[in-house]
């Protein structure tokens, strides 16, 4: 019970930033402090005599925060799927800032240092196992949504010689699913999955497919969106059935392209990522502001997102931050937006 209401108090958005070490030692940084209320305090390294900007947060997350520390506040999120509501916990910020690292880690194999899809992933399979009476069915699904398409990270068309094809040219279409009475992708692979080993390799096989569709297309990873879906379907004893999802989302990066330096295909791709990522923020500021209209229909990403942002789903949102001075206009952006959705 006071588990419920510690819930309610915390509210159905939550907004995370996250700090990444810095590479070089000797760079400038642009963070001036970290309180432990969720404030920061970042500092303009072309005007360092005047006042920092403060933002605040539900939670910030330093230099030194590991995989475990972040994990531990994202926890709770992984119960409530578990008892029924969708969930969606998306890694915003600009390419270099620690997205993938946050939800994939390295995905080597000591398994050390993995991130939030795999210990999440992992969590699912315990509360599964520890509560005897409802039966569980987990599988998932896992896409990369490029140029407004979506495609299949994890079919397996075939192998040549031992090494997997991956058919990146065939797309997929988001429908409405009338299974859970929102919009899905009811062609893409869906794998259901018996334990986190299961779920690590198909992670692996996702990441390699992702590598190599970025390469056939000639454009960086950091240019798509990467979802991977976890369906859950719970009975219990009485035959009353609970099926909800969740949704653990690697963005693509915010920078926004400038269109005076770029042409062509960069262009196409550049104007794709900022349309979809700003109709993700409009959908998240507007969700945060309370609005009534929530402008879902107008991308992929908000379409396939759409049964868990709003209504009884549970959002949270990193906030990833680059910490060198030359980062800093990204910075300002992300915290902005951010701050906006909190
Ligand atoms: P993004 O996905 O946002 O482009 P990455 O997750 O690939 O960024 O991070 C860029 C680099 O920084 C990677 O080499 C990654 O391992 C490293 N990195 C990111 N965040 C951390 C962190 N919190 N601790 C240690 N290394 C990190
Ligand atoms: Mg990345």
């Amino acid at each position: 019970h006071l588990y419920n209401i510690l819930q309610e108090l915390r509210g159905n958005i939550r907004v995370f930033c996250r700090i990444r070490p810095m590479f070089n030692e000797e760079a400038k940084c642009t963070i001036d402090y970290i309180g432990s209320d969720g404030s920061l305090m970042v500092i303009d390294p072309a005007k360092p005599q005047n006042a920092g900007k403060i933002f605040q947060f539900n939670k910030v997350f330093g230099p030194t925060a590991t995989q475990d520390e972040v994990y531990r506040d994202t926890q709770d999120l992984i119960r409530s799927v578990m008892d029924g509501y969708n969930v969606c916990i998306l890694a915003y910020g600009q390419t270099g800032s620690g997205k993938t690292h946050t939800m994939c880690g390295p995905l080597n194999r000591s398994n050390k240092d993995t991130g939030i899809n795999y210990m999440a992933l992992n969590d699912v399979f315990q509360i599964s196992s520890i509560r005897k009476d409802v039966t569980y069915e987990i599988c998932v699904q896992m896409v990369v949504i490029y140029n407004e398409q979506v495609h299949d990270l994890l079919q397996i068309f075939g192998s040549l010689t031992g090494l997997l094809i991956f058919n990146y040219k065939s797309t997929l279409e988001i429908r409405s699913c009338s299974s859970n009475g929102g919009l899905s992708l009811p062609d893409a692979s869906m794998h259901l999955v018996q334990s986190s080993a299961d779920v690590l390799d198909l992670m692996k096989l996702g990441e390699k497919n992702r590598a190599f569709f970025s390469t056939a297309m000639n454009h960086r990873s950091s240019r798509s969106h990467s979802v991977l879906t976890v369906h859950v379907h719970g009975k219990d004893i009485l035959d009353s059935t609970t099926c909800s999802c969740l949704h653990l989302v690697d963005l693509a990066g915010s920078e926004r392209m400038d269109k005076s330096e770029t042409t062509g295909d960069r262009l196409n791709e550049a104007q794709h990522i900022n349309k979809s990522l700003s109709c993700l923020e409009d959908v998240i500021t507007a969700l945060a502001q309370k609005n009534p209209h929530i402008p879902y229909g107008t991308s992929k990403l908000t379409q396939l997102l759409q049964n868990s942002l709003g209504g009884n789903a549970k959002m949270l949102m990193f906030a990833h931050v680059s910490p060198e001075a030359d980062s800093y206009r990204e910075t300002i952006n992300t915290l902005k937006f951010a701050q906006r959705a909190s």
